[in-house]
């Protein structure tokens, strides 16, 4: 028999609410039942929308200096709770406990990174004088909160990517809903409590639970909504824009990033590095190495070094210390990820190591020769594998790395100075890391894609230029002249 166990409330225009209808939340690992969340209705998603109205007028209201105070009360919360965190993103998600601290230490981070940022949101003085006949006019601009932002985030970085959205919202002095993944809601109610801990007024935060479908679409296609700020992948990202009307939309979306490796490199750092990149979170990272050319020179050393550390990579129980990598973040993604596999095998790539599931547990992959015409070669794999390329030369490999919809990062690994900056030229990406993987990120650099990768950019400073906009203020000085 299962006992009714209290679930956990969500949180709307600054109170803790719950319904009758919830969302069961699982441990990926076992299946497990963690707890409920309510499951909000499109009354809700409307409600939360009238409630966000008085909280942008609250937001706006607040002084910098406020704000900034705000957010570092929410960062110390964050921080002095830093085990409470990680446990729940370690068990809602598909994390390992040390991938988790990491994340909450990295939320911790870009709280502080968004204080800091909300007092250099200025604007600059305009030369009036630059046009005939208008030597008498000054004036300047700065920029203004745009209002309500509804946030939607998905399920792999379920506290880092949420704070993405709130730090530079509240810097900006807007009002922000978050409507996190049905599979990882619980981290981004935690942070909600970070900041009704911190004293964030009444209606400027809500985190509502629910459908993607009916509390999603509501928020998107909301007129009082200014912006929506979306994380996730390509197909949702792209009926969301379809749905939203006139507003902005920041879009940050999936890749299958290239990562190249040229005879010059140190091979043994390039493959920690791929290894790493790729199976890190079990592989569900955007900017997850999932294709690596490698110049023909060296690809057998290559070959042998990235199998040989895939195969050290320990499968297991997230909650242990000792744990490299846990499961997918359901049995349905890890069978997702077991026939794409199956179907690149089938058509001729070469199994190098894992290809094997147990549950929503899929062992670190590496494949080779993968045919073009497969579903894997210009997919998001969003799990743990990764293709091996031979390639000839430089050229080759940025003509194969851009051959694909996507374009969020790029990783080469390389010596020379001339290589590094072709590739930084040529690669269609949204950046470049030369002697890293695909998979490097600090918080405050500006973050996201081009083609199928996204539209805009994250990293705080950025977000916060999309959260605000410009407002000019002009003065006509005729009369002070005359006076003169
Ligand atoms: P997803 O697109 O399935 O879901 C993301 C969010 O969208 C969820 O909250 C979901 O409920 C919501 N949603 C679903 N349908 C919706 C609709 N019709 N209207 C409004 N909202 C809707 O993505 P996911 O599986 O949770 O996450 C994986 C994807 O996210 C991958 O493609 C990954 O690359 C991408 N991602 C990108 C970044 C980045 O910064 N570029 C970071 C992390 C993840």
């Amino acid at each position: 028999m299962k006992t009714k166990t209290k679930g956990r409330r969500m949180f709307i225009g600054g109170e803790w609410v719950e319904r009758d209808h919830v969302i069961d939340i699982y441990d990926p690992q076992d299946h497990s039942f963690i707890t409920t969340v309510p499951k909000a209705t499109v009354e809700d998603a409307l409600f939360t929308v009238e409630m966000a109205k008085k909280g942008a007028e609250t937001a706006a209201a607040i002084p910098v200096h406020e704000r900034m105070a705000i957010l570092e009360r929410a960062a110390h919360y964050v921080s002095t709770h830093q085990k409470r965190f990680a446990e729940t993103i370690a068990r809602e998600g598909s994390k390992t406990i040390r991938e988790a601290t990491s994340e909450v230490d990295r939320c911790v981070q870009t709280l502080r990174i968004s204080q800091e940022e909300a007092r250099r949101i200025h604007g600059e003085t305009i030369p009036f004088d630059q046009m005939p006949g208008h030597e008498d006019r000054v004036g300047y601009y700065y920029r203004f909160p745009i209002g309500i932002i509804a946030a939607i985030t998905p399920f792999n970085d379920p506290l880092n990517l949420v704070a993405h959205k709130i730090g530079p919202a509240i810097a900006a002095g807007n009002a922000i809903i978050i409507k996190p993944s049905s599979l990882t809601p619980l981290s981004a109610l935690l942070l909600a409590e970070a900041f009704v801990e911190a004293g964030l007024p009444k209606h400027v935060l809500s985190v509502i639970t629910g459908s993607g479908k009916d509390v999603g679409e509501t928020l998107v296609k909301h007129p009082a909504v200014r912006m929506v700020s979306f994380t996730g992948g390509l197909k949702t990202g792209e009926h969301i824009a379809r749905q939203a009307g006139l507003k902005k939309i920041g879009m940050e979306l999936g890749s299958n990033c290239p990562t190249i490796v040229l005879e010059d490199a140190d091979i043994d750092e390039a493959a920690a590095a791929c290894v790493s990149g790729a199976f890190s979170a079990a592989g569900q990272n955007c900017i997850g190495v999932q294709r690596i050319f490698i110049q023909k020179t060296v690809y057998d050393q290559f070959e042998a070094e990235i199998v040989k550390k895939a195969r050290t990579v320990k499968l297991g129980d997230k909650q242990l210390e000792s744990t490299d990598m846990g499961p997918l973040i359901n049995e349905t993604e890890a069978r997702r990820v077991e026939a794409l596999v199956n179907e690149a095998v089938e058509k001729g790539a070469t199994l190098l190591t894992g290809g094997v599931r147990e549950g929503a547990f899929y062992a670190p992959t590496v494949l080779s020769n993968v045919p073009d015409h497969c579903q894997i070669a210009d997919e998001e794999i969003f799990g743990p594998v990764v293709l091996l390329y031979q390639v000839i030369d430089l050229h080759e490999a940025i003509e194969k790395a851009n051959n694909v919809d996507y374009g969020l990062q790029a990783g080469i690994f390389t010596n020379r100075i001339d290589d590094a900056m072709t590739a930084a030229r040529c690669l269609h990406v949204g950046g470049v890391m030369i002697n890293d993987s695909s998979d490097y990120r600090i918080d405050g650099m500006p973050f996201g894609g081009v083609k199928g990768s996204g539209l805009g950019r994250e990293g705080i400073r950025f977000a916060i230029q999309d959260m605000t906009e410009p407002k000019v203020v002009q003065f006509n000085l005729k009369k002070d002249r005359n006076r003169l």
